[in-house]
């Protein structure tokens, strides 16, 4: 019988989108942050299988690209580099659990944050529904914008409802920096370009992570949801800790493969998805590589993991 305070989230609704849909790779979601309080004996197993750790130490977080020790070596078949975030507000239910009003309220709140930022990180929001239909595909070809969201997040989590409404996307204008508001989470936070240069990557999702924080501070007196275990929090267990996932676009060696690859991808702490996400199949012989673990890592950690594997490989 037990409900989360904010979004009056039970059991039944965390567990809902791995029920209706039995293929889901997790299945449950967090309505509110207190969702991993109230049901911890649910959340704590999955997340710690899911990031590979016996006990849930306290979170480290370490956004100094300066401490990065090395990067990807020249030779590597790789097309292009991403690092996003994932971040919620404080006070507020995730999406899964935040009623209409409360979207269009954090919808407000991140588009003036966003629109804040200045230098390279100046740029402007675009509402999902003001985008058209070709727009729309192009971005999402170009690995810039969302999907129309999945039937596990849709159907089962609630995260769709009133879709799209509330929902957008800001970018700079070289679309090296962008954010994505009330997909899964209220934000994420996305930095890419061209070519293997990860620390200039991580480099601006820092600069990017700390100009938004600072935004929120001044304008809202908001934070991001945070927890000194859990670290940043998510929507979805896989995300807790740093929510960062770095990624490269990438052929895969001439001397491996397929399943030789993913193999060693596996054995080095890294994910292979498909070329347009998660879910997705190849495209043209180019995987998605990422590190696997955000919960009981830094940032920092988990960048050179995807850097010395990548360079192992
Ligand atoms: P996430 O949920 O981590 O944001 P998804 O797997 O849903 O990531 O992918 C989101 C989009 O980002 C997809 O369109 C994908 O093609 C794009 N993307 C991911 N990594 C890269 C990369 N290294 N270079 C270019 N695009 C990328
Ligand atoms: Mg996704």
């Amino acid at each position: 019988d037990k409900k989360t305070s904010l979004t009056k989230f039970t059991i039944n609704d965390v567990v809902r989108s791995g029920l209706l849909v039995p293929s889901s790779d997790i299945g449950v979601y967090a309505g509110d942050e207190e969702c991993y309080y109230l049901f911890r004996d649910v959340f704590d197993p999955i997340t710690k299988e899911c990031h590979g750790i016996n006990e849930i130490p306290v979170h480290i977080s370490n956004l100094d690209p300066r401490s990065l020790t090395s990067v990807i070596k020249n030779k590597a078949p790789i097309r292009s580099t991403r690092c996003r975030v994932v971040r919620n507000l404080a006070g507020y239910g995730f999406p899964a659990g935040i009623s209409r009003e409360n979207r269009l309220e954090v919808e407000g709140i991140l588009e003036t944050a966003l629109e804040d930022l200045e230098g390279d990180l100046n740029g402007q929001y675009h509402p999902y529904d003001t985008l058209t239909g070709s727009e729309k595909q192009n971005m999402i070809m170009s690995g810039y914008l969302f999907r129309v969201l999945d039937t596990y997040m849709s159907a089962g989590a609630g995260i769709g409802r009133d879709w799209p409404e509330g929902r957008g996307i800001f970018y700079n204008n070289a679309k090296t920096f962008l954010a994505w508001v009330n997909e899964e989470d209220h934000l994420r936070i996305i930095s890419m370009q061209k070519g293997a240069n990860v620390e200039q990557v991580f480099d601006r999702l820092c600069r990017g992570i700390n100009a938004i924080n600072k935004a929120l501070l001044k304008q809202a007196q908001t934070e991001f949801a945070f927890h000194k275990q859990y670290g940043y929090l998510s929507s979805c267990p896989t995300n807790l800790g740093t929510g960062m996932r770095a990624s490269v676009h990438m052929h895969i060696p001439n001397t491996l493969t397929e399943s030789q690859f993913k193999n060693r991808c596996c054995k080095l702490g890294l994910d292979v998805r498909g070329r347009h996400g998660e879910k997705c199949d190849s495209d043209g012989g180019v995987y998605d590589v990422s590190n696997l673990q955000r919960l009981g890592s830094t940032e920092v950690e988990q960048v050179q993991t995807l850097v010395d594997g990548i360079n192992s490989i």
